[in-house]
């Protein structure tokens, strides 16, 4: 069961996911938490202003959020527990002041730092949330994640090492679970091989989940949200938008991929390995069914089940007469991307020209250099994908015309599909992406 930080927010928050655990006890469940909603943006936050020099201002940037997991503790935990959360909570302050302060210096690799710091909020919010099912009489056990998943030491995006983390997660807690103790661990926040702190990328929680329920072969992994399931498009866009029964490891995949931030991107893949169904619930609304993730979903087959959006997009663009007839071409370009380890999302190809977009343009200005001994790049900002995603769409006839004739007023700026059977593809520009989903919306799903 792993809560998001919204299902741990405030003291009547945590109070909920204590029931909500305590109510599937004959389920043997094992507890992931995220940090406090807004934590982690705090503490990376206070990690960039501590780097451009200021480590006195970071900290007390963090004070009101020490406080917040202060309130938690007084108005949930006993006097004994409350009294050794409050150690742990200063002992947390000295550390963070201290690492702060080595960032300022640059006195250790920063991206080391960075994680150590940055995983301060799922390591207190894992202990209160341990804490308050104690008091509350659940026979819980913190448990340090950096115990259990090891990975890579590529900070701020480490990567697990399976077999190694499989057979510590069995051995840790195997046992535990099978006594009636309730295990209760960070997510997000995993350590390397030789100990040192690392994390999994920005909403990493529902990965640990799926790393960990894939290493117990677990019956289910639910994920604990602030919607109930997931939804027909961004509730932030529509607010029609409504709870898909079920949806298939592919289509959940491409949602995730595609900005559909309800789901981490890789939380699919343990489970798939594992064919472990993963349910998505809401924290606020416990008795509402959600949405099941299944090998297979079966229903409504040719039919749009969401609508995903992911914005922050460029397009590059390479043309050379170079690629007319000749092969080896595509395997150059790939290369360029496989150096600067840069994700490509989208991509599109002509006679003479590759067409693609990319998410993450930290290295650009080198990746568009080595891509010009190639051809002509044309590069372009401020792009948004669209993801339209139902089973069976590649075999839909009239699909990409009732899609497109629905936005024929909209300049489309690159398409993809056939891919993959279940997603069509395309990119606008960012100032239209909303227009474009509520009418797309419209479209498919309003009766
Ligand atoms: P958590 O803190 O629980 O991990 P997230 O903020 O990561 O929660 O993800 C939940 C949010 O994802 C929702 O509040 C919603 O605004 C957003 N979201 C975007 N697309 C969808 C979708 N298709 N279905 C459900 N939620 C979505
Ligand atoms: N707390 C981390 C984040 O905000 C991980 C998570 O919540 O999944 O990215
Ligand atoms: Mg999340």
């Amino acid at each position: 069961m792993k809560f998001g930080g919204t299902s741990v927010k405030d003291a009547p928050a945590f109070d909920r996911v204590a029931s909500i655990v305590a109510g599937q006890m004959e389920k043997a469940p094992v507890v992931i938490t995220s940090a406090m909603a807004r934590v982690t943006d705090a503490l990376l936050d206070a990690f960039e202003t501590a780097k451009s020099g200021d480590a006195a201002q970071a900290f007390s940037s963090l004070e009101d959020h020490f406080e917040r997991h202060q309130e938690v503790s007084d108005a949930l935990l006993d006097e004994r527990l409350g009294k050794a959360y409050e150690a742990e909570l200063a002992l947390a302050k000295e550390e963070l002041s201290s690492l702060l302060m080595r960032v300022e210096r640059r006195s250790l690799p920063v991206q080391m730092l960075k994680d150590a710091i940055v995983a301060y909020g799922e390591q207190l919010s894992s202990r209160l949330l341990a804490d308050v099912m104690k008091s509350k009489g659940l026979n819980a056990r913190h448990v340090d994640a950096r115990r259990l998943i090891v990975t890579d030491d590529e900070y701020g995006a480490a990567k697990p090492l399976q077999d190694e983390t499989r057979e510590i997660v069995q051995a840790e807690l195997t046992d535990s679970v099978r006594t009636g103790e309730i295990p209760v661990m960070g997510g997000f926040i995993a350590a390397s091989r030789s100990g040192e702190t690392t994390t999994l990328g920005r909403g990493g929680s529902d990965f640990s989940a799926a790393i960990v329920g894939a290493s117990l072969d677990a019956g289910e992994i639910q994920i604990w949200t602030d919607v109930t399931g997931v939804l027909t498009c961004d509730p932030r866009i529509c607010e029609d938008a409504s709870t898909i029964d079920v949806l298939s490891y592919n289509e959940a995949a491409e949602l995730a991929y595609f900005g559909a931030k309800v789901l981490h991107p890789k939380t699919i893949q343990p489970a798939v390995d594992h064919g472990i169904p993963v349910r998505v619930c809401n924290s606020q609304r416990p008795d509402e069914k959600g949405t099941m993730v299944l090998a297979e979903s079966g229903l409504s087959p040719n039919r749009i089940k969401s609508i995903a959006h992911k914005t922050g997009i460029t397009i590059l663009r390479i043309s050379s007469a170079r690629m007319l007839g000749s092969y080896g071409f595509m395997s150059a370009l790939f290369q360029v991307f496989e150096r600067f380890r840069t994700v490509i999302d989208v991509i599109s190809t002509s006679e003479v020209s590759v067409a693609l977009t990319l998410d993450d343009t930290e290295y650009l200005p080198r990746v568009v250099t080595e891509l010009e001994r190639l051809g002509d790049v044309e590069v372009e900002h401020g792009y948004a994908v669209v993801c339209i995603v139902g089973e069976g769409l590649r075999a839909s006839p009239g699909l990409a015309a009732k899609v497109f004739s629905t936005i024929s007023d909209t300049n489309v700026a690159l398409i993809s599909h056939g891919a993959s059977s279940v997603n069509l593809t395309f990119v606008v520009k960012e100032e239209s992406v909303r227009d474009v989903i509520k009418r797309l919306h419209g479209c498919f799903f309003s009766s």
